[in-house]
């Protein structure tokens, strides 16, 4: 495992960032290295970079020090959390090409060797980045901001433990994190679950609009820029939605779909056992997890969908044919 302190010690500037449209792990992992490495190292240079974080996640510690804007420094170190291909860094590119050493933490499927393997800890089968970024602090080391912090990105990328990523291990993470001073109700109630009204309308008019296609096997949903500007939402009030659609019975896959700019849609997939969106995300250039994944496409929405149910039905196909 990556030797944390090791790979600090020498380095007086050092700079943390997760991916674009940043999660409930992306901030967790975030603010919980952020939180150690600040009181392990008070003398050394410690930011945390995020693109357009989402107000959602203030109760974190750490949030009101999130630089929003990129910086030309060269930082001696550059911390890549919860992605594994620099694109997903967006504005905040610029830290990676600049940085004199990079380091990786991650659990997602398609990592790019954007760090040094020596600098790297991924782990696809991780429930989380932030239950990596509990190994590398190291159960002695944990306090109450990181405490909650990890708790939080644990509890969002396992949709409260119930996602087939979560282990023994995350459990009893989980339970070792709970003894620390913090609301973990409030944090299950206030990261995952509370919906601002507008959010409730959205979710409400996507399920509403869904249709099913392969009988019954898949859910699609579509959200318009016109729809959106009419609720005066942006995409962080879509948080959630794909979710609550593949709870629907008898789904194997489901699709919800949002038009970011005109001529193009933001994906995000979800399935269960029986079909792999990480293989089909990466096939249409995102990426992702066996069971939540994501890609950002130009076309129309017949486009996305024509595309993503030519590809689960390849999937039904080639197991039919492995079953005989
Ligand atoms: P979501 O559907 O919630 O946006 O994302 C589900 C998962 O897929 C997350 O782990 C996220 O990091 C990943 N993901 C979503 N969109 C993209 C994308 O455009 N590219 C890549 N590489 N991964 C994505
Ligand atoms: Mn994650």
């Amino acid at each position: 495992m990556l030797d944390l302190n090791k790979l600090c010690e020498d380095k007086q500037t050092i700079a943390i960032s997760s991916h674009i449209r940043p999660d409930g792990d992306a901030f967790g992992s975030s603010l919980g290295l952020y939180a150690y490495l600040k009181k392990k190292y008070p003398d050394k240079k410690i930011d945390v970079f995020m693109v357009d974080p989402n107000p959602l996640f203030s109760f974190l510690p750490g949030y009101d020090d999130i630089k929003t804007s990129p910086s030309e420094e060269a930082y001696d170190l550059f911390i890549a959390l919860d992605f594994g291909d620099k694109e997903r860094l967006g504005n905040n590119k610029v830290l990676i090409d600049n940085a004199k050493d990079v380091a990786c933490v991650d659990h997602h499927l398609e990592y790019k060797g954007i760090a040094p393997e020596a600098n790297s800890y991924v782990l696809p089968d991780a429930s989380s980045t932030a239950e990596l970024v509990y190994d590398l602090v190291g159960k002695d080391n944990i306090d109450d901001d990181s405490a909650i912090c990890i708790y939080t990105g644990i509890v969002c990328d396992t949709g409260v433990f119930q996602y087939s990523n979560t282990s023994q291990k995350t459990m009893e993470t989980a339970g070792y994190l709970m003894t620390f001073n913090f609301d973990h109700s409030k944090v299950v109630a206030e990261a995952f679950y509370e919906k601002t009204y507008r959010q409730t309308l959205l979710l409400g008019r996507s399920l509403l609009e869904s249709i099913l296609l392969m009988d019954g096997k898949v859910i699609v949903s579509v959200i318009t820029q016109r729809t959106l500007k009419f609720y005066n939402a942006s995409s962080k009030d879509l948080e959630g939605i794909v979710s609550q659609m593949k709870h629907t019975k008898g789904v194997d896959v489901a699709i919800f779909m949002h038009e970011t700019v005109t001529g193009e849609f933001k994906v995000s997939l979800r399935s269960n056992e029986n079909i792999n969106v990480a293989v089909i995300a990466a096939k249409l250039g995102g990426g992702g997890h066996e069971r939540a994944a994501g890609l950002t496409m130009s076309g129309s929405s017949y486009d996305v969908i024509n595309n993503v149910t030519a590809e689960i039905e390849k999937q039904y196909n080639e197991a039919e044919e492995e079953s005989g």
